[in-house]
């Protein structure tokens, strides 16, 4: 039995359950075919998903990481590049771009959004590279050749596209999405005149399906996505050993397939990731109006008018972030930080010589965002929970310590 005075920070239980028949299904099926590896499922996934992403091609993987590995070789970068990024990601951002060769340079974020910085990525390829005789734009810091960018959609919201896909066509570099958080988002552009989907709009795209993410298998999985054949056709040679055809390797390659029974699992899911989201898009919208009066100590999410988020986190803002988040901890109430430490003050990255200070929006917001409870079946008293002693905690963090304890003995009781 779980315990009513418990709020999950993610419930990744109850989805399953509700699915539970047609999942066993899927698994059933896979048994009696015995096919595990590739196949029809696969098949039939990559389509559903390319559909429901707007684009022409998906290629199923085995996680969002060789995702995004793969369509940057795909893509033609090549070891000794250097590709740029944001430093407020995941890792697996990173590891993508190394894995491919490449070298990782950052630009900051937007404090609104917390994405790319169009100025930022602007400045960058304005002040902090020159184009060399042979027309190769080269950075400043490692003299290496820029040859990629990669904007994340953070959170389920996409990065401003048009002015990043702008810069990148000036300078002959290509865009590549990691969209592993934002199945579903979409992107209003003014150039185009339209909403596109997430996973449409660079040269490639990545998606990732680990279990907590919007789309999530139960294991590992991942897709690119992409509008040019060529490359969805490349990935496939990636993801199978460098084969076009069994035992023919025209390069050398990966083991990143997909397992078939993922995909079917994947499919049955995909059937409800538009409902799940435009639950996720609710309840974000009443935490908003359970935040409206928390004055000046709380800073939302911003979805600017180009923006439909499909909320994979629901990221506040507030001074005392520790203090909150102890406070939600000990009233039952779970909570995550993505990601306390920027990527280029891990201790993985102390070789790209980045020092604190270097990209100061994102330091600041590190020390202040905090993940609360999201997943499409929170309900309205649980959010209401959430947002009372959250706002308990900031009018008085004092008191909210005494309330605490008496709580936690109500919890225990
Ligand atoms: C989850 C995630 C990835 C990696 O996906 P995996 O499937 O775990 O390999 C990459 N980038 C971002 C932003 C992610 O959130």
């Amino acid at each position: 039995m779980s315990n009513p005075a418990i709020i999950p920070f993610l419930d990744l239980i109850t989805p399953h359950v509700e699915l539970e028949h047609a999942l066993t299904e899927v698994f059933h099926n896979a048994l009696r075919s015995a096919g595990f590896v590739g196949g029809p499922m696969v098949e039939e996934f990559e389509k559903a998903f390319a559909t429901f992403c707007d684009a022409s091609c998906a290629v199923a993987v085995s996680s969002g990481t060789d995702a995004l590995r793969f369509a940057l070789m795909a893509c033609g970068v090549k070891p000794g590049d250097v590709v740029v990024t944001v430093p407020h990601t995941f890792i697996a951002t990173t590891e993508a771009i190394s894995q491919a060769g490449a070298l990782p340079e950052f630009v900051d974020i937007d404090e609104r959004t917390y994405n790319m910085d169009p100025e930022k990525l602007r400045n960058y390829l304005e002040k902090q590279c020159t184009i060399d005789p042979s027309g190769r734009l080269i950075s400043h810091r490692s003299g290496r050749p820029v040859t990629a960018v990669v904007p994340v959609h953070l959170y389920g919201q996409a990065a401003n596209m048009d002015p990043i896909l702008d810069l990148a066509d000036r300078y002959g570099i290509f865009v590549i999405e990691d969209a592993c958080q934002a199945h579903g988002a979409e992107y209003f552009s003014q150039k185009q005149g339209r909403w596109l989907k997430a996973g449409s709009i660079g040269k490639a795209a990545a998606f990732s399906f680990y279990p907590g993410k919007n789309l999530g298998a139960c294991g590992e999985a991942g897709a690119a996505t992409t509008n040019d054949q060529q490359i969805a056709a490349r990935i496939k040679i990636l993801r199978d050993h460098g084969q076009e055809k069994k035992y023919y390797h025209n390069i050398e390659g990966y083991n990143g397939r997909l397992d078939a029974i993922q995909a079917g699992l994947l499919q049955v899911k995909l059937a409800h990731l538009g409902d799940w989201n435009t639950l996720r898009r609710k309840r974000a919208a009443d935490y908003n109006r359970l935040f409206a009066n928390s004055d000046q100590s709380l800073t939302l999410p911003h979805e600017p008018s180009w923006s439909r988020a499909v909320y994979h986190l629901y990221v506040v803002r507030t001074d005392d972030r520790e203090g909150m988040m102890a406070h939600l901890k000990n009233t039952g109430i779970g909570t995550g930080i993505h990601y306390p430490i920027p990527l280029h003050l891990q201790k993985a990255y102390s070789s790209l010589e980045y020092r604190c200070g270097d990209f100061p929006v994102c330091e600041k917001i590190a020390q202040q965002i905090l993940s609360l409870p999201m997943f499409p079946q929170l309900t309205a008293e649980q959010q209401a929970r959430v947002a009372e002693e959250s706002l308990w905690f900031l009018k008085d963090p004092i008191i909210s310590q005494k309330r605490t304890t008496d709580h936690s003995t109500a919890l225990l009781s």
